[in-house]
């Protein structure tokens, strides 16, 4: 629909446009209430070896489950929080919240590696973001074997050359820091050498695509190839199904991570899952 405005320009009033701001605002009015009321959790989905098999890190992964309503996933909901600064009452939350797992796990025998957060473009901006990553993780009594982080390329091309000092320093002292869904950004191999890293995550969708496709299989194998002559360690994300394993495995992948193994779950499903770990374990040695 179209009309004339007073100045005689032609005025496009978009009812798709309107409603999508409608329910962004909506939505974000809700979002800022779930952080006040507690309606915020994190899952956790268990980073596997690719040799052994086992369950060596977690990543943490929000979920927002309103009291009433439905879940509503973080692809739609952090975004939105990027828009303002709800983004940092909510990345705080999630870096209090994981340390205190962690400790918490430490405390009670649970035989784990780290957990792994994520940070979005407005978090690592932050001015301060570091320290307070830092001091986070030592109020817990944690340290770089214990908390992790992840940042898609896009957010590192984009980060400024405070921020990468920044996370250089927590580099030299030995904290991981994954470049995530790698292969889908806009950064060239160049970048590799620029920003202080220690992991690749293969994104997704190359894993899926290739058992059927060579150039997904390609691009896997020569991220493989690069992120070890780096020394990196490659992490293949979203294995679905035996056939993406073997590719993952043929090609020396060092960690795999996907619904084939576990899906993301609650505190209390990876401590079961982690005693039942504990017991085969037994079982086999015994
Ligand atoms: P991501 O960091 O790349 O996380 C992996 C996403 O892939 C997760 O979606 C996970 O549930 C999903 N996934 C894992 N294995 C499989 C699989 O085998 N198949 C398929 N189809 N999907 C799989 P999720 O939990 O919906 O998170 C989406 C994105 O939201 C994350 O992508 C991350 O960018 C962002 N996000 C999640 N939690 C946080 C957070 O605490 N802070 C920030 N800043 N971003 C977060
Ligand atoms: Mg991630
Ligand atoms: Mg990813
Ligand atoms: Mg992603």
């Amino acid at each position: 629909r179209a009309k004339l405005s007073g100045k005689g320009q032609v005025v496009y009033f978009n009812q798709q446009l309107h409603d999508e701001l409608l329910h962004q605002h909506r939505l974000s009015e809700r979002l800022e209430r779930a952080v006040e009321v507690g309606e915020l959790c994190l899952y956790y989905q268990p980073q596997v070896s690719a040799i052994s098999g086992r369950i060596e890190h977690l990543e943490a992964l929000l979920r927002w489950i309103p009291a009433e309503g439905l879940p509503v996933s973080p692809a739609e909901f952090i975004p939105l929080a990027e828009r303002s600064e709800l983004i940092h009452r909510i990345g705080d939350w999630v870096l209090e919240e994981a340390c205190w797992q962690r400790a918490e796990w430490r405390a009670s025998g649970v035989v784990l590696g780290r957990i792994d957060i994520n940070f979005s473009g407005r978090q690592i901006k932050r001015s301060g973001v570091f320290d307070h990553f830092e001091a986070c993780v030592e109020r817990y009594g944690l340290g770089p074997r214990d908390i992790g982080i992840e940042l898609t390329e896009n957010v590192l091309i984009e980060a400024d050359d405070g921020t990468l000092a920044g996370l250089r320093r927590l580099h030299d002292r030995g904290f991981r820091i994954a470049i995530d869904d790698f292969g889908t950004g806009y950064s060239s191999l160049s970048y590799l050498k620029l920003f202080p890293v220690t992991s690749l995550k293969i994104d997704r969708a190359f894993v899926r695509d290739a058992p059927k496709q060579s150039e997904d299989r390609a691009i896997m194998e020569a991220t493989v190839f690069i992120g070890h002559r780096l020394g990196l360690e490659v992490v293949a994300e979203g294995v679905e199904n035996r056939e993406q394993l073997e590719l993952a495995r043929e090609m020396r992948c060092d960690m795999v991570q996907g619904f084939y193994f576990f899906r993301p779950m609650a505190a209390p499903g990876i401590e079961r899952l982690l005693a039942d770990t504990v017991r085969d374990s037994r079982d086999l040695s015994g």
